[in-house]
């Protein structure tokens, strides 16, 4: 199976080959169309299976399908994350299979640093924010972020997330969210708390298990 196979717009392509890779990885393959196809998944995968590229490239083809209206910029994916690492990682992604698209804005959201100019990136208008729970919760108390036009979100990391105690952020943040919307959620393990996590968030998902 070959990326074209997977139906990813061109560009997202370009990017792909740029990076050098020729083949998705079983996740990437399993994982693509179902995003593509407007489906909620939930996923088990470790890190280095190529997961995040597994959800960043659908995500950025289905945003580059519906162009930001540039006046009035919202939120449309919101990715949640356990670590400032993470964080970066996933964002640091989002740039690069992103690059050919059309000026797509996104926000690096965590703590531990100052929060003065993630306001001001936030002000200016994105179309994604990479966040980690805390500091996101931060700026909704703020009003300095509208997640009432989320139409994709990802939680990645599930189980770090609740390892780290984050689950009641977690479901903040989900009452937050318009009911209308598309949920991936990956993991390295399923816990009964992240099946039941699961179980609350996903309608009808696509399943996973590499
Ligand atoms: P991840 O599991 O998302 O942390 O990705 C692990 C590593 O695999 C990253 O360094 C990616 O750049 C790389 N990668 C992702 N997809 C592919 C692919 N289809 N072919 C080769 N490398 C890939």
């Amino acid at each position: 199976m070959s990326f074209e196979t997977l139906g990813l717009a061109p560009p997202l392509l370009r990017a792909v080959a740029a990076q050098g890779y020729t083949t998705p990885t079983p996740i990437q393959q399993r994982a693509v169309p179902e995003i593509l196809a407007g489906r909620d998944l939930v996923a088990a995968a470790q890190t280095g299976t190529g997961k995040t590229a597994a959800f960043t490239l659908p995500l950025l083809h289905r945003l580059s399908q519906q162009p930001a209206d540039a006046s009035r910029r919202h939120v449309r994916v919101l990715v949640l994350v356990p670590t400032r690492e993470l964080a970066v990682q996933v964002e640091d992604s989002v740039r690069t299979y992103g690059k050919d698209l059309p000026a797509l804005r996104t926000a690096l959201i965590f703590g531990g640093v100052n929060i003065k100019p993630q306001i001001e990136t936030l002000r200016r208008g994105v179309d994604i924010v990479v966040a980690t729970p805390g500091r996101l919760l931060d700026h909704v108390q703020r009003r300095t972020v509208d997640l009432s036009h989320v139409g994709i979100f990802v939680l990645d990391e599930a189980d770090r997330m609740l390892d780290m105690g984050f689950i009641r952020d977690i479901h903040r943040v989900i009452a937050l969210l318009p009911a209308q919307r598309q949920n991936l959620l990956f993991s390295a393990t399923f816990a009964p708390e992240i099946r039941k996590l699961a179980e609350g968030l996903l309608r009808d998902p696509a399943t996973i298990d590499i």
